[in-house]
């Protein structure tokens, strides 16, 4: 039995999901396991107008990624369905007869242009106009009107919104935030929102409370944009008659530098990816980088979310999914705003990479050399991986380059102009005795008798490490000489030294 802990995650399929949103989805989900709870994924899409094909598609693909799969929704079913909002008209219909009977509701049949003309009259004033409870009785409304010519207006089809009843004299309205406390705010700054628009759809106000009472909501975690509507949302419930849910407002996420909320363009222009998957768009033609195929680990960009406005309170940065389980605590995320830094993100993922068991690389490193790989032993693959990972920040960056499979068919001209004397050669030479003498020829062998050997001949590292690097690589950079030297074998070593000495005297 799972306990009375219900939370939701409900984006709105309007596009890709932004990693602010995966956080949300994160801090949700961290929350229902710890507390042996059920993580619903809920689809807010009620304005058609913004809707974008696949998106809702990517949302769970995202999550899935991630490893934090929902308990209930579209797709995993559960018993309060259906949990796309489109399909719950009925529901919100039923809902809003209701606050149109007790009084807290109203019709409002005033045309677009004439509330347009009030806002301009009032900004020519230098004031600001809203359909509340000082402005409602000028307006054309179930309130304002007589009953006739309310029915009238029904009869003859005309459009009308569904406005929500703000007190007439001002009140106090309490939200309980988890993390931020006790938030007051006064009504008569509250205007009498639209709670189902006039082709008979909910705003997200009226559909949000609606589901999140049905659906059996316990606490609604949700980022600190939606924390102005939580006024109106707890005047929903008492509307209603129901006991509101527990309110948190997570953090906002803000740029690189601190200055302001984090956005796509920032990632456009800092290289960095906003998005969990790679997301094209369809309308523009643009695609937008996700951390899945730059080639982040799900687990390094989960940690990364994870405290990106929440900490354990330690010093402690490394987190599974189960440890953060077990840690996670919503007094512990903080109120300011998050600043992101793309570079946390790329350390957990070296972190990842070489943490535990490196022979799950195996394969995914097979894969990443498209082929040359496959006739590799596990062995040879695990070597590599041994040689490189400490190096790299991305499987992808373990070059499948030629070097690898076989001897360099060409040297690197520049370097060769520069670091090849005419005593290196002999040098080349010396060494490869020396290195034949090696039994056991290991990577700690290898360089502890090619460091001897530079000792007795009194010459320096670079004079030999690398033209020693250019005959085995072709190249100037790559893994540990003494552990790719090992990785090759004593036979391909001396033989890759000889054909280059052979090649570049
Ligand atoms: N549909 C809203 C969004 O897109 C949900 C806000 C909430 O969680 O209440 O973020």
């Amino acid at each position: 039995m799972s306990s009375s802990i219900r939370v939701r995650f409900a984006p709105s399929p309007t596009g890709p999901l932004h990693l602010g949103g995966v956080r949300t989805a994160l801090y949700n989900y961290l929350f229902a396991k710890k507390h042996g709870g059920t993580f619903i994924l809920r689809i807010e899409d009620t304005d058609q107008t913004r809707f974008v094909e696949g998106a809702e598609d990517y949302i769970r693909e995202a999550l899935d990624w991630c490893g934090i799969a929902p308990d209930e929704g579209v797709k995993a079913g559960g018993d309060f369905g259906p949990y796309k909002q489109s399909e719950r008209s009925d529901l919100y219909q039923e809902e809003i007869q209701r606050l149109l009977e007790s009084g807290a509701a109203y019709k409002a049949f005033d045309a677009p242009e004439d509330m347009a003309a009030k806002r301009s009259e009032a900004e020519a004033k230098g004031e600001v106009w809203q359909y509340d409870a000082t402005t409602r009785m000028g307006m054309r409304n179930s309130l304002s009107l007589s009953e006739e010519e309310v029915s009238q207006l029904e009869a003859d089809g005309h459009p009308y919104t569904v406005r929500f009843k703000m007190p007439d004299t001002a009140r106090e309205v309490l939200v309980q935030d988890e993390i931020r406390g006790e938030i007051r705010i006064s009504t008569h700054v509250l205007d009498d929102k639209v709670l189902m628009k006039t082709d008979g759809l909910p705003t997200y106000h009226l559909a949000n409370v609606v589901d999140d009472h049905h659906m059996r909501i316990s606490h609604v975690i949700r980022g600190e944009e939606w924390l102005p509507s939580a006024p109106l949302h707890v005047l929903l419930y008492e509307a209603f008659g129901w006991d509101a849910p527990k309110f948190a407002h997570l953090p906002l996420i803000l740029k690189p530098t601190g200055n302001g909320k984090l956005s796509k363009r920032d990632g456009d222009k800092g290289g960095f990816p906003i998005f969990p998957l790679e997301w094209n768009d369809a309308a523009t033609g643009n695609t937008s980088m996700g951390y899945r195929e730059q080639g982040y680990l799900p687990e390094a960009f989960l940690n990364m979310l994870l405290l990106l406005g929440w900490s354990g309170g330690d010093d402690e940065e490394l987190y599974t999914l189960e440890e953060a389980i077990a840690a996670f605590d919503l007094q512990r995320v903080v109120k300011a705003g998050a600043r992101f830094n793309p570079d946390k993100t790329l350390w957990f993922n070296e972190q990842y990479l070489r943490q535990g068991d490196t022979s799950r690389w195996i394969n995914p490193l097979k894969t990443a050399a498209e082929g040359k790989m496959d006739s590799w032993s596990d062995g040879q693959c695990q070597a590599v991986l041994d040689m490189f990972l400490e190096r790299v920040q991305f499987l992808h960056e373990i070059p499948a380059t030629d070097y690898m499979f076989g001897a360099p068919e060409a040297y690197d001209e520049k370097l060769v102009r520069k670091k090849w004397k005419p005593e290196t050669a002999g040098y080349l030479n010396d060494l490869a005795e020396v290195l034949r003498g090696i039994e056991a020829f290991d990577s700690a062998t290898v360089e502890r008798e090619f460091k001897a050997f530079l000792e007795e001949r009194e010459l320096g590292f670079g004079a030999v490490l690398l033209p020693f690097r250019l005959v085995l690589t072709g190249t100037g950079g790559g893994p540990s000489m003494f552990d790719f030297a090992a990785f090759l074998g004593k036979a391909e070593t001396l033989v890759r030294l000889e054909k280059g000495v052979a090649a570049l005297s």
